[in-house]
């Protein structure tokens, strides 16, 4: 059950800096379950959906529901 353990986007941001787009809350939600996926695949997913990882760093409402999401489809495989 511990095998996809969840990264804190807030480290990720960390590292790339602060040079990078970020997108709103409704956009964050309209997105936040393809980001998921392609993270989950390994494809690319901060090069497919820009800002997003910019995004929950900054935004603790969104970062709480992609990792519930990520967690759920995470457990689903
Ligand atoms: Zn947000």
């Amino acid at each position: 059950m511990t095998s996809a353990e969840p990264q804190p986007p807030h480290k990720l941001a960390a590292l790339l800096g602060p040079a990078e787009p970020e997108i709103g809350c409704a956009e964050c939600f309209a997105v936040v379950d393809r980001y998921v996926e392609l993270e989950l695949r390994g494809d690319g997913a901060d090069r497919e959906v820009a800002g997003m990882r910019a995004h929950l760093a900054g935004c603790p409402a969104c970062a709480d529901e992609y990792l519930s999401l990520r967690e759920l489809v995470a457990r689903e495989r």
